[in-house]
């Protein structure tokens, strides 16, 4: 059973009232985080309104909670805390105030937390709250990389085959696998925050998410996992478009953003069937900036155009062997022959020296088309140019009339230069078709002046839906919907 507990945390007792009302019409268990309060008063006032099971937490800053709380304080709250529910009480103190209280250690949840790191002596820290005769142990650390959820669902194993309940989290966005997964793997619960902004911890996200977009109710010990390997990664719409045809397509899978710093230890420790740490249905991954050229050292075959092109962004998990694809160069293709045709001789120019100019580049010869690379470095564009044989020019005070297609594969468009584009309306009159990789937004600068100059468009979002749709299939033999995915990921990214 996937409880989710959405933790509140308020400076009165107003606003927390009306946030833990909020919380108990989504949540299966409410934590008040009494720390938070400025004054501790009229809490029976809040409890009164409250339908779902109630966890107290009366954390001090040292542990991770709001306020400054010495010894004396926390043991004088407890001593007149209204019975809930539960009581989480840290490790330090719980002995104390069950033996003050006369509490029932059936109501009691153990808790220890690390901000920090994952300690070394993890598993110590376990047995100590293992001793106790707490009905539930708690134990929350901090996830810097992915491999640091690796004794966290070791730690999810052991309990289970000791018959302990464990609520173990990685705290951070590397650790969230283990708040989507760890319920499938015994956890007792999982914490969710209201809203994004009210994230009571590192790496919470919400009800809602954890619930309409990865399915955490649905995920059990057969569930087929994918995610996408990364650094940054939790800006991806991937995880929308996927787990949507999951569930369309009635595949128990579950597609997570796996933030990863150093992709070998990754695959060593966590992917690699022959060599991982966890077991866990790994079925796919999708790899993004900065890991797909080192990704190669660590697959155990590489189709040949991958190979070519330097670059893996899909791997599938064979048995006990490892492939790598590219989807990428396939993606950029299928959008613009839908637009135009045959590809063949025409004269298109790619704006960019980086990754995605690669591979475009790559699949543009490949289809018997003549390019030329404009980058504002000439040198990069020079080195691209040598490598593919293709002709090269700087980016300043370019222009594109005669040519069939302009690619944008720069990041101009988005983010901090949303309101640039890499040529003007002028520059563009008299080409044929601009191509604008930037999909967030949808409808980029570059776009609105390709219109201004009487060009054909073709979005970014068209290649992410299909580069995702070709990763899909080599996954799990199926086609999926790509109206579902386009839909999806455009409401991901507010549209
Ligand atoms: P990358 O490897 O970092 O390359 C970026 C390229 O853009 C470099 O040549 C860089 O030049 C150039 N650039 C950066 N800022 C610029 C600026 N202000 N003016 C001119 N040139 C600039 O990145 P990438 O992986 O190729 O990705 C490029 C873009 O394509 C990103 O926005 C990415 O989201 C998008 N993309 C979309 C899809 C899709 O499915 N739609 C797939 C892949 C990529 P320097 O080397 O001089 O910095």
């Amino acid at each position: 059973m996937t409880r989710i507990c959405v933790a509140v945390c308020e400076k009165t007792v107003a606003a927390l009232e009306s946030a833990a009302v909020r919380a108990s019409e989504s949540a299966d268990v409410v934590e008040l985080r009494v720390d938070c309060l400025g004054a501790v008063e009229d809490l029976q006032r809040v409890l009164d309104r409250l339908s779902r099971p109630v966890i107290l937490t009366f954390r001090p800053s040292q542990q991770g909670g709001h306020r400054e709380l010495d010894h004396e304080a926390r043991q004088s709250f407890w001593k007149t805390a209204a019975r809930t529910e539960w009581w989480d009480l840290e490790a330090d103190l719980a002995s104390e105030v069950v033996l003050a209280t006369h509490a029932d250690w059936s109501n009691v949840i153990v808790s220890h937390h690390d901000f920090s790191g994952v300690p070394k002596d993890l598993t110590k820290v376990y047995e100590r709250l293992a001793a106790t005769p707490a009905r539930v142990l708690k134990i929350a650390v901090h996830a810097d990389d992915i491999v640091d959820c690796i004794p966290v669902f070791q730690l999810l194993d052991r309990a289970r085959t000791e018959g302990r309940h464990l609520i173990a989290i990685a705290m951070g966005n590397a650790g969230l696998p283990t708040r989507i997964l760890g319920p499938s793997r015994g956890s007792f619960l999982t914490y969710a925050a209201l809203a994004e902004e009210r994230a009571t911890a590192p790496g919470q996200i919400t009800t809602q998410k954890l619930r309409s977009v990865y399915h955490v109710d649905t995920i059990d010990q057969e569930t087929m996992i994918c995610g996408l390997v990364g650094l940054p990664v939790m800006h991806s719409v991937s995880p929308h478009m996927h787990n949507a045809v999951f569930r369309a397509a009635g595949i128990n899978g579950v597609y997570l953003p796996l933030e990863v710093r150093d992709v070998q230890s990754f695959f060593k420790r966590m992917v690699h069937p022959r060599t991982r740490e966890i077991e866990w249905k790994l079925r796919g991954l999708s790899v993004t900036a900065p890991h797909k050229s080192k990704v190669l050292e660590s697959l155990d075959w590489i189709e040949p155009d991958a190979k070519q092109i330097g670059a893996v962004n899909t791997v599938v998990v064979d048995n006990d062997k490892l492939r790598g694809f590219n989807t990428d160069a396939s993606g950029f293709i299928e959008p613009l022959l839908k637009v135009m045709g045959s590809l063949r001789g025409l004269r298109s120019a790619v704006i960019g020296a980086g990754g995605a100019a690669r591979a475009a580049t790559w699949a543009l010869l490949k289809n018997e088309a003549n390019v030329t690379i404009f980058a504002r470095n000439v040198e990069k564009a020079h080195a691209l140019g040598k490598e593919f044989d293709v002709s090269y020019a700087s980016l300043s005070d370019a222009s594109y009339a005669g040519y069939d297609l302009v690619i944008n594969a720069t990041p101009l468009g988005s983010g901090e230069s949303i309101d640039q584009a890499p040529a003007t309306a002028e520059q563009l009159a008299g080409a044929g078709c601009v191509y604008d990789l930037v999909y967030n937004p949808i409808e980029t600068r570059l776009l609105k002046e390709a219109c201004k100059a009487d060009c054909k468009t073709v979005r970014g979002l068209e290649m992410l839906v299909a580069q995702a749709k070709n990763q899909f299939e080599l996954w799990t033999g199926q086609s999926p919907s790509s109206t579902e995915m386009y839909e999806s990921a455009a409401a991901a990214l507010g549209h």
